[in-house]
């Protein structure tokens, strides 16, 4: 049997007590955690259906702008028409909203992650933005892309966003977009590179949310939930995203996700897109 002395009697105890608050707030943490994946389901679940519901009466709008256009068009003067027009215009605008936000809930549920291949996720990106990169007149450059863990639609996706903003948001240059991806321990960095209109540090974060946008629809059309949907992908995905930019000279938009494979691979080289 072993005798304590008093003061290991005294650090015994306040290790027991430590023991117990540790495992009292672990608890407090994992009632927390509960909590908020519960009012994020509700709170999917609350765009989901809003947006689902405004489809209705938002037909009705249309249907009846129509209506009016047809039958009545005639009869109204310029004024008239320019107004009827506007109503058209919004509600076209929210017919995409509502679109947009219906696709941003519908991210949901379980991701499929498997090893998959970046560079074929990029490639098919590319190939369906082919009509805007060739009207561009846009160098689109690809590296050789590390394998991730991931669900290999949502990655295609993302690339097609990032690489189809880093098209729009061109500035008077011809358009010149990098993608790359290097290897950091367990995950993958990815780099877009454009050289672009860029973007103020000020709107770094804020372009991320849902809606988000630094311009009006005369200049750039969109609806500001491009971004938005890559960090919702991403982020179920146990990765991060981010952008480093300077207005007049580019964006990178960088973004991790889990590496697929054993140890750490050498760096890719040079590829074409
Ligand atoms: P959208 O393009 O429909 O507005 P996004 O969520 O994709 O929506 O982008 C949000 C905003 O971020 C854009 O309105 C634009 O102001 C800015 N942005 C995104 N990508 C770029 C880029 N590559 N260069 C400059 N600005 C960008």
């Amino acid at each position: 049997m072993f005798i304590l002395t008093r003061s290991e009697l005294r650090a015994h105890r306040r290790a027991q007590r430590m023991i117990v608050e540790l495992e009292r707030s672990r608890e407090a943490l994992l009632r927390k955690a509960a909590e908020l994946s519960r009012s994020n389901a509700e709170l999917e679940q609350f765009a989901y259906i809003a947006s689902h519901d405004l489809q209705e009466p938002l037909r009705m709008i249309s249907s009846y702008c129509e209506l009016i256009e047809r039958r009545y068009g005639e009869r109204l003067d310029d004024a008239g028409r320019r107004f009827l027009g506007f109503a058209r215009d919004g509600a076209v605008r929210m017919r995409s909203l509502i679109n947009d936000l219906l696709a941003y809930s519908r991210i949901s549920g379980e991701v499929e992650r498997r090893p998959c291949s970046s560079q074929e996720a990029c490639r098919q990106a590319i190939d369906n933005l082919r009509v805007a990169i060739d009207d561009a007149g846009a160098a689109v450059t690809v590296d050789r892309l590390p394998e991730v863990i991931a669900d290999p639609g949502q990655l295609m996706q993302i690339f097609q966003n990032l690489l189809g903003n880093a098209l729009k948001y061109r500035g008077d240059r011809r358009p010149e977009i990098r993608v790359s991806g290097r290897r950091d321990g367990e995950s993958v960095e990815f780099a877009v590179v454009d050289n672009g209109i860029g973007i103020g540090s000020e709107h770094f974060e804020r372009i991320f949310g849902v809606f988000q946008r630094l311009h009006g629809e005369n200049d750039f059309s969109g609806t500001g939930i491009g971004l938005a949907v890559c960090r919702k992908l991403v982020e179920r995905s146990g990765g991060r995203i981010w952008v480093e930019s300077q207005v007049g000279i580019g964006s990178t938009f960088r973004f991790t996700l889990p590496a697929a494979g054993g140890p750490i691979t050498r760096e890719g080289g040079l590829g074409e897109a």
